[in-house]
């Protein structure tokens, strides 16, 4: 008898891999260059060269053995110090490496968190729309997903809304700023309210609610500053992905940061490190750690996601299209111009644009545009974005 949860998850692959692999039949058939595939949200900017160049040094200067070698489970000290002193220069909030722990990017840091804090029954709070994941996560870690809508005008949090989720079951909420799928950075003004309302609602029910930022856009953000909230709320776990900052999403490396500012931070470490234990996360790739401890304050250059933003943002709401203009990450996230965002993008598909419907980041009628692509790619489509809207006048 097979764990029935997990062979349902692994026989029902995402609605975006599904697409993913539609545009692999298309491409076989008509070829690349005339697919306009807009799923997916791999890096299209290549890792900085240092990256590379990097690596090669390591693998050319370091003894073979430490290179490939365990590190500590938690990752390698000197690792989680250059990280922390990074984050101290950045946002001084008293980052130790003790509270330091490196995974492999975001999907691991998430898992461990949850794990590490969750009690069968409790809540954790998406605020919708989220990276679908969350739901796998939540309940892989014995808790209950709860949803709370952001508003529609420009996707910042509903705080009533927000406020009606929160229970006294709730144990953490999830915030990832900038959004995926909208771009949107949620503002400092929402994050103080946040933290407010959060303080608010641990003293009325006399128990800690975490904030897990899920961070993997951080320094994808055009001309927007993304705040800090371990600045602002003390109860937070920061779950730090390179994946997109430095275009290294195969390469399975990032971070969680566990506030100083949180009661007995070390107890929560230590469950942190357990989780990873029992998930089977402990040494993430020696060779990816130490990478980014050499490449630490390196970032892509996102200037290319922004003149994609300009460019396809611009065309598209010229054309009539509804969006909020995302401020980072690379997703714009439009209305779809019938109730069924799924028709939508079936119609889309005539036109070989490959859109993926929203109804699975739990926000229903709207469609999730990855412009992670090459500008040229983005210019050929807005013909067929335009005849695309053209056929609801
Ligand atoms: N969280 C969000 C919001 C994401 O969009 C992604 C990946 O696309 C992840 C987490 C997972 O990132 P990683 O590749 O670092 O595991």
């Amino acid at each position: 008898m097979l764990n029935e949860k997990m062979l349902n998850l692994g026989e029902n692959r995402s609605v975006i891999r599904e697409i993913f692999e539609f545009g692999n039949k298309r491409r076989a058939e008509v070829g690349a260059e005339n697919v306009y595939d807009f799923s997916l949200g791999n890096p299209s900017i290549p890792a900085p060269k240092e990256v590379n160049e990097t690596m090669v040094k390591l693998l050319t200067e370091l003894d073979p053995v430490k290179l490939h070698g365990y590190t500590s489970a938690q990752g390698a000290p000197d690792v989680r110090k250059t990280i922390a002193d990074s984050i101290n220069k950045r946002f001084g909030v008293n980052a130790n490496p003790d509270l330091i722990y490196m995974t492999c990017g975001a999907a691991a840091s998430l898992t461990i968190c949850l794990n590490a804090i969750c009690n069968e029954g409790d809540e954790v709070i998406a605020l919708a729309p989220f990276f679908p994941e969350y739901r796998v996560f939540v309940e892989k870690a014995g808790a209950k997903l709860v949803v709370a809508k952001c508003r529609e005008s420009d996707f910042q949090i509903d705080f009533d809304a927000l406020e009606k989720a929160i229970t006294k079951n709730t144990k953490a909420i999830i915030v990832n700023s900038p959004n995926n799928p909208t771009g949107v950075v949620l503002s400092k003004d929402t994050i103080v309210k946040l933290a407010t309302l959060l303080n608010k609602k641990q003293t009325e029910y006399n128990k800690r609610i975490f904030i897990i930022c899920d961070e993997p856009y951080r320094e994808l953000a055009y001309d927007v500053e993304v705040p800090y909230i371990p600045s602002f709320y003390d109860n937070t776990l920061v779950c730090y992905s390179y994946s997109k900052s430095l275009s290294l999403p195969g390469e399975r490396i990032g971070y969680i940061f566990v506030s100083p500012k949180i009661e007995n931070a070390g107890k929560v470490y230590a469950a942190v490190c357990g989780a990873g234990r029992a998930l089977g996360f402990v040494c993430a790739p020696s060779l990816l750690q130490f990478t980014v401890r050499d490449c630490v304050d390196l970032t892509g250059d996102v200037s290319a996601y922004k003149k994609n933003r300009d460019l396809l943002y611009g065309a598209l709401t010229e054309y009539g299209y509804n969006a909020a203009k995302p401020d980072g990450a690379f997703y714009l996230f439009i209305k779809s111009p019938e109730a069924d965002a799924n028709a939508f993008c079936e119609r889309a598909k005539k036109y070989d644009l490959l859109l993926v419907p929203s109804d699975s980041f739990g926000f229903e009628g709207y469609v999730r545009i990855s412009y992670c692509v090459s500008y040229s790619q983005i210019e050929k489509s807005l013909p067929y974005f335009k005849k695309l809207v053209d056929e609801y006048k």
